[in-house]
C-alpha cells in the first residue's frame, strides 16, 4: 500500500511539495483554507478582466524549468514565456522615463548615458552578480539548512570573501556607481528581499544578474499559470484536493499529528507538511510543547513587507505605461525608512504599477487596462477604508502627473488589498505579503527550520528556507517533501 502525506496550503510550495511526493509514489492529500489552489498567486475575474493577485515579475526562468524538470516535466507543455522588452519603465522625478533593455548592447550604452564608462562598470558589475548568483544557486538554495556543514565550504567562503558578499549591496554599487539613476536601478531589485538595500548583505547582487541578465518574462496565461500547471501535474499523480478546507486543530499522540481537524472533518493522517504560515499554524493550533519558536522568537523577526494593492481596471488603454512599470519619483530612503523604522504611513510613497494588459489581450476586454499597484507598507498597519482611498488618490494623481491620462472617471472595476487581508485570507503573521527579510542574520540556516519538534511534521513556504518568491516558494516544497522521501 502506498505510504500517504497530507500538505496543509496549496500555494505554489505546497502545490510543489505535493507533486513531488506524489511522484515519488505517495498518496497525497492536499487542504487549503481557501476556495481556489496558489495561495498568493491566485487569480480572480471581474467585469471582464482577470487579476494576479501576487506575484507579477517571472524571474529565473531557468530555475522555475529545472523543477518542472525535477517531476519529470516539461514547463513548456503547460505554457510559453515571452521575455519582456522593455523589461520595466522607470519614471524619475527630474529626468525622463528610462525604459530597461533586454539586450545587453543597450543596457550597456543606456549605462553609458548615465556616467563615464557606465556600460564597462555595469559588465564588471553583472559578472560579480553572476558569480554570487551561480555560488546561491549550487551552494545554498536547495540546502535544507538543517546542518552548517551543508554549507560550510572552504572554497566558498573563499569566493565570497573575494566577492565581498557580507558588505551591503548599496556599498557595492555606490563604491562602482556614482549616478543616480545607474545606483537606484542597481538597488531595485533588493527591495524584494525586505530590507532597505543598506542593510542587505551584497551577496544579493544576484538578484541583478536574475533582472538585468536573465530577464522578466511573462508566462502565456498569466503569472498563475505556474500554480495551475502543478495543480495540473499533481491532478495527474491522483493527488486529491480539498479545498474550503482550514486546517483547525491537531490530536498529538506520541510527539506524531495523528489525526487533524479541516474544515468540519476530523482526518487521520500519516505525515504532514505545512505550506501554510509557519508562525500561525505553530502558535494557534500546535499544543505548545511542540512550538520550535515562541511569540518573542517571532516578534524579533524582520519581516519584509505588507503591500497596499489596487486592481483597477480601466475602460481606456494609457499610452504611457509599460507592462512594469516603478514610480521612483518620490525619495526611496524615505519611503523605506517608514517600512522599516517608524512602521508608519508613508507620506510619499513610491509605488509600481503592472499593466499586464500591454501584453496579454486575455486579462482585460479590447480597448481596456487591467492594472496592479502595489505600494510597499510596513507589516502590521491599520489599514482601514479612508486610508485606502487615500493612497488611491496619491496614485491616480502621479500616474496623471507622468502619462498625461487622469484615470478618475475611468476606473469600472475596484478592489483594494492590505495587511488585514493578507491576515484574514491566509493567516498571514503580522499580515506579512513576502515573509521575512533576507538580511544577513536570516538567511540560510537562520531561517525558520522545516523540521518540527514532531516527528511526522515538515514545513515549506516563505518562512522558511530558501525564502520567499516564485523560485523559492518551488524549492522550499521541494526541501520538505524530500525530508519525508529520505526518512522513509
Ligand atoms: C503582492 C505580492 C507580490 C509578489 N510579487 C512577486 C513577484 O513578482 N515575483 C516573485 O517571484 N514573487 C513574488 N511574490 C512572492 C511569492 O508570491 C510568494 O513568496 C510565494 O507565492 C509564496 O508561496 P507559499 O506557498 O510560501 O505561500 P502561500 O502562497 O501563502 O501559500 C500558503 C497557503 O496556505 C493556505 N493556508 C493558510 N492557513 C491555512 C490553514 N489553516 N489551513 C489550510 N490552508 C491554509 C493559504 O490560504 C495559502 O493558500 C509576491 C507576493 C505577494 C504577496
Amino acid at each position: 500500500m502506498k505510504k500517504s502525506v497530507d500538505v496543509i496550503g496549496a500555494g505554489l510550495s505546497g502545490l510543489y511539495a505535493a507533486c513531488y511526493l506524489a511522484k515519488n509514489g505517495y498518496q497525497v492529500r492536499v487542504f487549503e483554507k481557501n476556495e481556489s489552489v496558489g495561495g498568493r498567486s491566485r487569480v480572480f475575474e471581474a467585469e471582464g478582466f482577470t487579476f494576479d493577485m501576487g506575484p507579477s515579475w517571472y524571474w529565473m526562468p531557468e530555475l522555475i524549468d529545472k523543477m518542472f524538470e525535477d517531476l519529470g516535466e516539461n514547463r513548456q507543455d503547460y505554457y510559453q514565456l515571452k521575455r519582456l522588452d522593455p523589461a520595466y519603465r522607470i519614471f524619475w522625478k527630474d529626468h525622463e522615463p528610462t525604459d530597461i533593455p533586454a539586450d545587453m548592447h543597450s543596457l550597456k550604452k543606456l549605462f553609458d548615458g548615465f556616467e563615464p564608462n557606465g556600460g564597462e562598470k555595469l559588465e564588471a558589475f553583472l559578472s560579480d552578480a553572476k558569480t554570487k548568483y551561480d555560488i546561491a544557486v549550487d551552494k545554498f538554495l536547495f540546502k535544507p539548512g538543517l546542518k552548517w556543514k551543508e554549507i560550510v565550504n572552504l572554497g566558498v567562503f573563499k569566493s565570497a570573501l573575494k566577492l565581498d558578499v557580507f558588505k551591503s549591496v548599496d556599498k557595492d554599487v555606490s563604491k562602482r556607481f556614482t549616478s543616480a539613476q545607474a545606483k537606484a536601478i542597481l538597488n531595485f531589485p533588493v527591495l524584494f528581499l525586505g530590507e532597505m538595500p543598506s542593510r542587505i548583505p551584497s551577496l544579493y547582487t544576484l538578484m541583478n544578474h536574475a533582472d538585468l541578465s536573465l530577464g522578466t518574462w511573462y508566462p502565456e496565461g498569466g503569472m498563475s499559470a505556474t500554480a495551475k500547471a502543478l495543480k495540473a501535474i499533481a491532478e495527474k499523480h491522483g493527488v486529491e484536493f480539498h479545498l474550503n478546507a482550514p486546517l483547525k486543530s491537531v490530536e498529538v499522540v506520541n510527539d506524531k499529528v495523528q489525526s487533524m481537524l479541516v474544515g468540519n472533518e476530523l482526518v487521520s493522517t500519516e505525515k504532514l507538511i505545512v505550506s501554510a504560515d509557519y508562525h500561525y499554524v505553530e502558535q494557534n493550533i500546535l499544543p505548545p510543547k511542540y512550538r520550535s519558536y515562541n511569540e518573542n522568537y517571532w516578534d524579533s523577526r524582520k519581516l519584509a513587507p505588507s503591500s497596499l494593492i489596487f486592481y483597477l481596471g480601466v475602460d481606456k488603454k494609457i499610452d504611457h505605461l509599460q507592462h512594469h512599470n516603478l514610480f521612483f519619483d518620490e525619495d526611496l530612503m524615505a519611503h523605506g525608512e517608514t517600512i522599516y523604522k517608524s512602521k508608519s504611513w508613508p507620506t510619499s510613497p513610491l509605488f509600481y504599477v503592472c499593466a499586464p494588459s500591454k501584453t496579454d489581450g486575455d486579462v482585460a476586454p479590447e480597448g481596456k487596462e487591467n492594472l496592479f499597484v502595489l505600494i510597499p507598507v510596513a507589516p502590521d498597519l491599520d489599514d482601514n477604508q479612508e486610508i485606502r482611498d487615500r493612497y488611491l488618490q496619491i496614485v491616480i494623481n502621479r500616474i496623471k502627473k507622468h502619462t498625461g491620462v487622469d484615470i478618475t472617471d475611468h476606473i469600472i472595476y475596484k478592489r483594494d488589498y492590505c495587511v488585514s487581508d493578507f491576515k484574514q485570507d491566509y493567516n498571514a503573521y503580522k499580515g506579512n505579503a513576502y515573509g521575512l527579510a533576507n538580511t544577513l542574520k536570516q538567511t540560510a540556516n537562520l531561517k525558520p527550520k522545516i523540521k518540527s519538534k514532531l516527528n511526522n511534521l515538515n514545513y515549506c513556504g516563505q518562512l522558511t528556507v530558501p525564502g520567499p518568491g516564485v523560485p523559492p516558494a518551488l524549492i522550499s516544497g521541494q526541501l520538505a517533501a524530500s525530508q519525508i522521501i529520505l526518512s522513509k
